[in-house]
């Protein structure tokens, strides 16, 4: 009967186009007996269905319960209109209509799936086509121009489809249903092998010739998803040595790409959130513990290795022609630069030392792999970009037309699109030219594909960063941030916080209200307004950023602070193995207040105990030291050593002391490493500690770099919690400065439209 009917209009946001949401909806209608439609919108998906009550009821709590694993709903709207008779279900024409402020979500790349692997052997036309994808995987945002997310706004419109691709792209039953990167070995794009003068053009003569250079321990330049990679065994020395040189890269450990699962767990030891991470559709980089990868060129001696598992049909044709275990996986670029994604760029720098793998589909967005790690058995991110960029970061509050352009070194900008906040994938050191070229012309190409248009600025109140000065020299409304305040806003942000906590903010470098540097921060507020309530006691840095370079000369400060001149009758080899006329200049340095700021930072903290253990004096990657210091310690011991908090200042000159005296009589740096962070995370219970009897606060937001020591931010979550505060960290963005935009951005919307 008629009257049993009804009939519903259904409405699902979230990131739900590109990943074959409309196909899913079509198959559950059916499997329901819902008749009506569905169709693509500017915000979302829209559904009109029809059928009994209680149909219409499961067929929602389905749509939730078994969406497409790269899906993600953010909310499902629906409600009761007037009866229409539908006869079938079916999936309309997309609606393009993109005047609306409200914009659907560009979906990041998606790792190839199981099903496409598996096509790969069966379907006639894709036999070992190393480009094949689904509406459930392939690359997304590496290749999308404009919105809405349809073939001819990709970079795979130069490729006419094929009648077979054709067919599937066109029915709904097909996997390949609206695939809008779809191909075949027929119409799609193809690899190109350049090696010793000659061009191989057919994948099984270049995985040949790619696996027997590896096995030989040769290098190799390949095209990837997000830009180009260095490639060799990584079980082998003297490739990796190569590797390095043509990378002219520091000491920075290499990531590794392992065949699979078993392979993995030959060489690592990952927890089962670490393989969860590892194998899902995004397939970041995961810094996992090993007890002994044997090759220490890869791991510059650290006891954890940045892993990951093959994510391109590529990858996995690699693995299956050589016996090899594991590659190093590492991005092309030269030292400081993004990684490149042209052709033409690739080849110059690299096809007369290594053969050079392209293809012809063009990179449109490069994007680097992620990286991250398992604390507390929860996911967190060193590095947001392919998997998860440009996935919107949801905020409590309207931050419409705000663009926030970051930190400095580690630079991601984000800006705001209603409620959304959509941060860019990694972009890196500013400082360097061509980095500086794709911030600006990521900030274009964003601006461009979300229809963005900037009504309000927000940087950093630094004097000189080069994001900052980008910032004030557009002519709009500027809102400049401390960045503390901003690291602290950004954790509030992602966890829907918008009142008055303790923030406590750990990093390297940030400048402060009093022109001073800061870094180790304990600070109350809220999006507003924030009062530095205490924070680690002022240090001389000398030689101010040469100090970040070698940490030795903010060792010798701290030893100076405490010991004065007798520093040089110390019994230990730190000390012994000083260059004493270096050792005097910085002094002098010092004692004249030149050149050498003075700094709370927790990061030169961290630095100077490193360079006491000798366990990094001069530094070769960024935040190497403090690595360093994490990496040896034992986590059984449970020790610490004294400081002193007064006058809302933590002094941690009796610690020095104390390390000085466990270095004298040859205790271990594993052990002294533990007890130093043990007592900073003394510390900074014993200030929160303060703060809630004084002002009543109970909720503490954790930010900053060294809150990726994984030992620091586990100790002090657990000890915070022991004590029944409510602690937040980050989660969705790193809480170095790659998070940094998403704090300033929420200050800002805070700001322009007093959100009350
Ligand atoms: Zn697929
Ligand atoms: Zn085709
Ligand atoms: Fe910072």
């Amino acid at each position: 009967m008629k009257s049993e009917k009804q009939t519903y209009r259904i409405k699902v946001t979230g990131l739900v186009q590109g990943v074959g949401f409309r196909p899913f909806v079509y198959r559950l209608a059916r499997e329901f007996g819902i008749k009506g439609t569905v169709d693509n919108r500017n915000d979302g998906v829209s559904i009109m269905a029809c059928g009994k009550k209680g149909e219409i009821e499961d067929f929602i709590a389905a749509l939730n319960a078994k969406s497409p694993k790269a899906s993600q709903i953010r909310k499902i709207d629906y409600h009761q209109v007037a009866y229409v008779p539908y006869d079938d279900f079916r999936i309309i024409k997309s609606s393009d209509n993109f005047s609306g402020n409200e914009i659907t979500e560009v979906s990041p790349d998606i790792a190839v799936c199981e099903e496409c692997l598996s096509d790969m052997k069966t379907q006639p036309h894709r036999l070992g086509y190393s480009f094949i994808n689904c509406t459930n995987c392939g690359p997304r945002f590496s290749i999308i121009k404009a919105l809405p997310y349809d073939r001819p706004n990709t970079t795979m419109s130069e490729f006419e489809l094929c009648d077979k691709c054709e067919q599937e792209y066109k029915d709904v039953n097909d996997r390949r249903f609206h695939a809008q990167p779809v191909a075949c070995n027929d119409c799609g794009p193809h690899y190109e092998l350049y090696a010793e003068g000659g061009i191989i053009r057919d994948i099984e003569g270049i995985i040949n010739r790619l696996s027997a250079l590896l096995e030989n321990g040769g290098v190799a330049a390949v095209k990837g998803l997000g830009g180009f990679n260095l490639i060799c065994d990584a079980l082998n020395e003297d490739a990796t040595l190569n590797l390095r040189k043509s990378k002219h890269r520091d000491g920075k450990p290499l990531a590794v790409m392992f065949r699979d699962e078993k392979a993995l767990r030959k060489y690592m030891q990952p927890s089962a959130q670490e393989l969860q991470m590892l194998k899902s559709w995004r397939r970041p980089i995961v810094i996992v513990q090993t007890s002994d990868f044997p090759n220490k060129v890869v791991t510059s001696g650290f006891n954890s290795v940045g892993c990951m598992l093959p994510y391109m049909p590529f990858h996995y044709q690699l693995f299956e022609s050589t016996t090899l275990d594991a590659l190093v996986y590492t991005s092309a670029n030269l030292s400081g630069e993004p990684i490149i994604k042209d052709d033409e760029i690739a080849l110059a720098a690299f096809e007369s030392k290594m053969p050079v793998l392209i293809y012809n589909r063009k990179i449109h967005n490069r994007i680097d792999d992620s990286v991250g790690f398992v604390a507390r058995g929860k996911s967190r991110m060193l590095r947001r970009s392919r998997g998860y960029a440009p996935s919107p970061v949801p905020m409590p509050f309207n931050a419409d037309g705000i663009l926030a352009v970051g930190a400095e070194l580690v630079n991601c900008f984000c800006f705001g699109r209603g409620t959304q906040a959509i941060m860019s994938q990694h972009i890196g050191d500013l400082k360097n030219a061509e980095t500086l070229e794709f911030f600006e012309e990521s900030i274009e190409r964003f601006s461009h594909l979300y229809k963005f248009e900037a009504k309000a600025v927000v940087c950093d109140m630094h004097p000189d960063y080069l994001s900052s000065l980008y910032a004030r020299k557009a002519d709009l409304p500027l809102i400049e941030v401390q960045h503390h305040h901003a690291h602290m806003a950004s954790v509030m942000a992602e966890n829907a916080l918008d009142e008055e906590v303790i923030g406590v903010v750990m990093d390297g470098t940030g400048y402060g209200t009093d022109g001073k540097i800061w870094g180790g921060e304990f600070f109350t507020g809220d999006l507003s307004s924030f009062e530095r309530y205490a924070h680690f006691a002022y240090v001389p840095i000398p030689g101010g950023d040469a100090a970040v370079k070698e940490p030795w000369r903010t060792a010798l400060s701290y030893l100076y602070a405490v010991y004065g001149k007798e520093l040089f009758n110390l019994k230990i080899l730190f000390v012994q193995t000083l260059d004493k006329s270096k050792a005097e200049l910085i002094i002098q340095l010092i004692d004249k207040k030149l050149n050498s700021p003075e700094s709370s930072s927790a990061g030169r903290l961290f630095d100077a105990v490193s360079a006491l253990l000798q366990l990094c004096e001069v530094s070769s990657f960024h935040a190497e030291a403090p690595m360093r210091l994490e990496d040896v310690l034992d986590g059984t011991v449970s020790g610490d050593y004294p400081y002193v908090y007064k006058q809302r200042t933590v002094d941690f000159s009796p610690a020095i002391k104390a390390i000085v005296d466990d270095l004298t009589n040859d205790l271990s740096p594993a052990l002294i490493s533990a007890k130093f962070h043990n007592t900073v995370a003394n510390a900074v219970l014993e200030v929160c500690k303060k703060i809630k009897e004084e002002r009543s606060l109970e909720k503490v937001v954790l930010s900053g770099g060294t809150f990726q020591n994984r030992y620091l931010s586990q100790k002090v979550e657990n000890d915070l919690e022991a004590e029944g505060f409510k602690v937040f960290f980050h989660r969705t963005v790193p809480a170095n400065d790659g998070g940094l935009a998403l704090g300033q951005l929420a200050i800002a919307a805070k700001k322009m439209f007093n959100n009350l």
